[in-house]
């Protein structure tokens, strides 16, 4: 089956006893055993559940991997993930990754004795320079959030592969609609569900995809240990998400063309940052790995004061933290999403006082860009 059918139908083989079209929720935490040390398929529900299972399978075959899990948060799914690694391991990650993964990282792990290096991971040999005896891992976005940097997931897998590391893609921004990071060598996909799988800003989920079954079984054990697993109706919002995943991407990523190129064509506008211009540093890997840009563009404004004043005109756009879903929604990365961020490092990445990141939604674009042009007026 090809992608938007798999989205419907990737796991028609796990349907109820009544013929449902839709995947019911089992609302249940425990199931019956059939027999003295014979447990039913499902046995208690932060193992498994049906109707997380069937999330999961739909999951792991939009991705290509062995298996997938659901959990409450992608921050809990990160979490969980980065417990494959014990001290003195040593991981290399992007420098430019979503906030709440960077706080992981040096607030909790770092405690815990793992060791990180922050990079930007386009740079491949500068990320093959920093191997040492105890690296683990490579960690990235791509593109990354929210300075939109590409990294050539397929240079960074041969790398992985000769020395042995574990690489671990969040796939969030792209989706598996437009970038498959097994194809091209990834171990662990990793995702926020609340941004484009599920879609809709009304709900929280997070996924790890294993590429291989011995993976799996790693995150399996991990998964019902730490417990973070997605509540059965949550998993039926996400699935109901997937269902038009593909149509929402072509049209949001339609509409972050035409606003990307609006944007730039703006003089209060300083710089725009979009995967999707020729001209952008990762362009041609862009091309290579992915089939779409998505819906993610961030922009400096002339101003501090330009940048206040779109965020409290916008009347379309909704000022809001989060992104993916079919609502546009307009971040101020310095006081939201990185305001953990220490300022000094803030500033070298470009996220400046009047940076701003836009998450296109599926509204007619010509709604959005006049939206803007008012926003803008000073
Ligand atoms: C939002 C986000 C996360 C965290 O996911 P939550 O569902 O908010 O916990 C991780 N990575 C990226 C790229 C994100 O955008």
């Amino acid at each position: 089956m090809k992608f938007e059918t798999l989205c419907l139908h990737a796991d028609d083989n796990k349907k109820d006893e009544w013929g449902t079209i839709n995947t019911p929720v089992c609302q249940a935490a425990t199931f019956v055993h059939k027999d003295v040390g014979v447990p039913s398929e499902y046995s208690y529900s932060r193992l498994s559940n049906p109707t997380r299972a069937h999330l999961e399978n739909t999951i792991s075959a939009l991705e290509g991997g062995a298996a997938a899990f659901a959990f409450s948060s992608g921050m809990s799914a990160i979490a969980t993930v980065m417990k494959l690694f014990t001290p003195p391991a040593h991981i290399i990650a992007s420098d430019d990754l979503y906030g709440g993964t960077l706080r992981l990282f040096r607030g909790v792990n770092a405690a815990e004795g793992l060791s990180f290096d922050f990079v930007d991971t386009a740079d491949v040999e500068r990320v093959k320079s920093l191997i040492n005896k105890d690296t683990k891992a490579i960690f990235c976005e791509t593109p990354s959030n929210p300075m939109m940097q590409v990294s050539d997931i397929a240079a960074l897998a041969r790398v992985a592969k000769a020395h042995n590391l574990l690489l671990i893609v969040d796939n969030t921004f792209l989706t598996p609609y437009y970038q498959k990071p097994f194809a091209f060598g990834a171990d662990i996909v990793v995702h926020s569900g609340t941004k484009y799988l599920g879609g809709h800003n009304d709900v929280l989920a997070g996924f790890a995809v294993a590429r291989t079954e011995a993976l799996a079984e790693k995150l399996a054990y991990l998964y019902k240990t730490f417990g973070a697993c997605l509540a059965p109706f949550d998993c039926f919002l996400v699935e109901r998400g997937i269902k038009t995943l593909p149509i929402r991407m072509d049209r949001l990523s339609a509409n972050a063309a035409k606003i990307a190129e609006w944007l730039r064509a703006r003089k209060d506008v300083k710089k725009v940052y979009y995967a999707g211009f020729s001209d952008h540093a990762g362009y041609v890997v862009s091309k290579r790995q992915a089939t779409g840009f998505g819906g993610m563009i961030s922009f400096e404004a002339e101003s501090r004061a330009l940048a206040e004043n779109i965020l409290r005109k916008v009347k379309v756009f909704q000022y809001a933290e989060s992104l993916g879903g079919v609502e546009s929604l307009i971040t101020f990365p310095m006081l939201q999403t990185h305001a953990d961020v220490p300022e000094k490092e803030r500033l070298a990445r470009g996220i400046t006082d009047s940076f701003l990141r836009v998450s296109v939604g599926i509204e007619n674009a010509d709604d959005l860009i006049d939206d803007l042009e008012q926003a803008f007026k000073l």
